[in-house]
């Protein structure tokens, strides 16, 4: 519950000037709202490019009570434009086929339902996944992808539980190339926190794969939920310490989480973050939109 409190900065913002019947806004509010967004989730480095478009601004001009949220609107959307140019769809489009694409994040982030999310979004735009089961750690992992691509209607390679990752993986691609599949989507299980074993698991199957096709994976992307705050922003630092991460999805961003995190993610590393989770069924995913964002963050 603090983790959404800390996201709601601009609520603080608000309140702060609630009381002060002001209407220019001077240097010393400046450093309150300094205060108020280093507390929040989105950083430091944010924090001062924030801060110092503020300053800039009342120095030429004045800045009313009113018209904040607009202002820290347009400055937030300069600082993390650009930064959302790719898309996964058009990449996938201009790229050979099989385009596969690993799906990596800890334990419980949404990582198989999003598999489930993205197979079904890609046979709506005419595309012929199939899904490997390489999360062979977690049992319900395998019965949950049977589930989500029967659903989908989209093709599952999978072995029994505890089999080696890797080879399920290898099976896969192979699959995908003697079916004719144009989108390979690998589930992966998520142990962080035992980094070996984990950066062991993916660099196998990363191996293994590219003796199929050298280029391959295509994509890596990372998985984030939108409830665990600034530890997203870690898990995306030690993620990216032992892989190149193409992409990011947030999940569950249906729930009260803004992701104030988000902005430091966009603000520091040049990663796009292509799709939000806003529920459990398959077509809940949907294309991040910076402006909608934005004013969540802004939203009390
Ligand atoms: P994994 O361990 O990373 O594979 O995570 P799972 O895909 O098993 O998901 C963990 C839990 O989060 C499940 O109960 C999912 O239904 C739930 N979940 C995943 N994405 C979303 C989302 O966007 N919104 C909501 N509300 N729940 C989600
Ligand atoms: P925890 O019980 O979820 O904390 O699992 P750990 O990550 O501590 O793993 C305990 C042992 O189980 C490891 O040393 C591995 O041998 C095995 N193991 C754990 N996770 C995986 C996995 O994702 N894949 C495979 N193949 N084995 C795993
Ligand atoms: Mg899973």
């Amino acid at each position: 519950m603090k983790k959404i409190k800390n996201d709601n900065f601009f609520y603080k913002i608000k309140k702060f000037f609630f009381d002060k019947e002001k209407n220019i806004i001077n240097k010393s509010d400046i450093d309150h709202i300094e205060k108020i967004l280093l507390s929040a989730d989105i950083g430091t480095n944010i924090t001062i490019k924030i801060v110092s478009n503020l300053e800039n601004r009342i120095k030429n001009d004045n800045i009313k009570v009113k018209d904040l949220k607009i202002v820290l609107k347009n400055d937030i959307l300069n600082i993390i434009k650009n930064k959302n140019k790719k898309s996964l769809l058009d990449k996938i489009k201009i790229s050979k086929k099989p385009y596969v694409i690993m799906i990596i994040g800890i334990n419980g982030v949404g990582k198989t339902t999003t598999i489930g999310k993205l197979s079904f979004l890609l046979k709506q735009n005419g595309y012929n996944p199939i899904i490997g089961a390489s999360d062979t750690f977690r049992e319900s992992a395998i019965e949950q992808l049977e589930i989500l691509s029967n659903r989908s209607k989209v093709e599952l390679i999978k072995q029994k539980i505890h089999s080696d990752p890797a080879s399920v993986s290898y099976d896969t691609i192979q699959a995908a190339i003697s079916r004719k599949k144009d989108v390979v989507l690998i589930d992966t299980a998520g142990r962080l926190h035992n980094r070996v074993n984990l950066m062991k698991e993916l660099s196998k199957i990363d191996k293994v794969i590219k003796k199929l096709i050298p280029e391959a994976p295509h994509e890596t992307i990372l998985i984030l939920d939108a409830n665990t705050g600034q530890n997203a922003f870690e898990q995306t630092k030690n993620f990216s310490f032992f892989t190149k991460i193409s992409s990011i999805i947030i999940t569950k961003m249906d729930g009260s989480a803004k992701g104030g995190f988000i902005l430091k993610i966009l603000n520091e590393y040049d990663i796009p973050i292509q799709y939000i989770g806003t529920g459990e069924n398959l077509s809940d995913l949907k294309k991040f939109n910076e402006e909608i964002f934005i004013d969540k963050i802004l939203k009390k």
